[in-house]
């Protein structure tokens, strides 16, 4: 008895074993391989897909020999690198009501997020930046994603943004009881508070630092636009994220914000609507790229002037009436990068990739914008070696959709199968 007891769980054992051993491979036949944005859609090929990482592409279209392999036909379909959005903030959905920080927990962060992580994907992002989520909500997410559990794209997440007290990002609009009650405890005044809170959100998980550099559009603080972080501040957050290899984004809309963010080597500029020539000289100096958003306004603008926003929110979504875009154009022509980015949750998600024609509108050429979304974007993220394209060792961040993105970007609007780290999204 007990010799068969232990012959069975053996032989579970080994079954168990081999099955993990022996993956099955995907075998993607393509109708026409568009492998990066710097190339031009080379006709048909198949792409084998092994442990969720490309392991063979071959050219044409002649069958391939692997018994027991799944196969995925998208022969009338292009294939090309699945797009990554720098500026998400998934554990939201588009709302005016302020109020409701009070009544709903961040752990209801999570559901929000898990299906707004699913919508996501399908809309053909198979990597997103969590730019500010309510409080650790991201982080479980994250995890979610990468373990398979809940079907969505790989998370690089900020979680908690840093703010100045009573500054865009901080808890505003209620008591100073209330306030105090609700804050997330990511506020810093001074050099050192802010290098501790940087430490903070890395011990707690953050892949990123989100900063709020200058007054923000959607908080009830009722500041402007400009600067709200010192330089010095600013300085050491930079300093301090870098010591722990860790990148900063700032969100930051008036110039002289933008001018010293970049001075102080923050690494990209969320929004960047007010640039200016002397702030775009800095970022290009520096290297620092520009996150323009410009779904965000198209989002706010179609919500304006309805009862949605307060009164303070609504005077400063009509200051940027009339601005958006024109730092886009200028950053390309001084030559400061433009990476993709959207701010989701602003806007209902699922409609990121409207943001490729707003950029095209800004003075991007397509082949531009789908960089922007892909190598440039995956450069930023110091992961080019393993997303933004389709090439051997890469991960299998692949969609597939009709006709050809470089010619019309809308195209992207319309993606009709999506796979994120070898897992088809469905
Ligand atoms: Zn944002």
């Amino acid at each position: 008895m007990i010799r068969a007891l232990s012959l069975t769980i053996s032989t579970l054992a080994l079954g168990m074993v081999s099955t993990n051993a022996i993956a099955q491979d995907q075998i993607i036949r393509v109708g026409n391989l568009l492998t990066d944005a710097a190339s031009a859609p080379s006709g048909p090929a198949t792409i084998i897909v092994r442990d969720g990482k490309i392991a063979d592409i071959r050219r044409g279209s002649e069958p391939v020999d692997d018994p027991g392999a799944t196969i995925i036909d998208l022969s009338t379909k292009t294939v090309m690198p699945g797009l990554i959005d720098l500026h998400v903030h998934l554990t939201g959905d588009p709302g005016g009501d302020f109020w409701k920080e009070t009544t709903e927990p961040a752990e209801w962060g999570v559901v929000v997020g898990a299906k707004n992580a699913l919508v996501t994907a399908k809309a053909g992002f198979t990597t997103v930046r969590e730019a500010g989520s309510s409080q650790y909500s991201a982080f479980s997410l994250r995890r979610g994603t990468a373990e398979g559990i809940i079907p969505g794209p790989r998370i690089i997440a900020a979680g908690p943004a840093l703010a100045i007290v009573g500054g865009h990002g901080d808890v505003s609009g209620f008591t100073e009881d209330v306030n105090d009650l609700l804050t997330s405890g990511y506020s810093c005044t001074g050099a050192v508070e802010c290098a501790a809170k940087v430490r903070k959100a890395s011990r707690a998980g953050s892949d990123i630092i989100k900063i709020t550099a200058t007054g923000g559009v959607l908080s009830q603080q009722g500041r402007g636009l400009d600067a709200q972080f010192t330089s010095e501040e600013m300085q050491s957050i930079a300093d301090t994220a870098h010591s722990l290899g860790l990148k900063v984004m700032a969100h930051a809309h008036g110039a002289r914000g933008i001018e010293a963010a970049a001075r102080a080597g923050i690494d990209t500029i969320e929004h960047g609507t007010f640039a200016d020539e002397a702030a775009l000289k800095v970022m290009k100096a520096n290297g620092t790229a520009m996150v323009p958003t410009l779904m965000a306004f198209k989002g706010v603008s179609e919500r304006l002037g309805k009862g949605i926003y307060t009164p303070v929110v609504e005077e400063k979504i009509r200051m940027t009436m009339g601005k958006v875009g024109k730092a886009v154009s200028m950053a390309k022509q001084m030559g400061v990068p433009v990476a993709f980015g959207t701010d989701a949750g602003v806007f209902n998600h699922g409609r990121n990739a409207e943001e490729l024609q707003l950029m095209v509108d800004a003075g991007l050429t397509p082949r531009e914008a789908v960089a922007s979304a892909t190598t440039v974007a995956a450069k930023m993220l110091d992961m080019d070696n393993e997303i933004g394209r389709i090439a051997v060792g890469y991960s299998a961040d692949l969609i597939a959709l009709d006709g050809n993105p470089l010619d019309d970007v809308r195209k992207l609007e319309d993606v009709d199968w999506v796979m994120v780290r070898g897992r088809v999204i469905d």
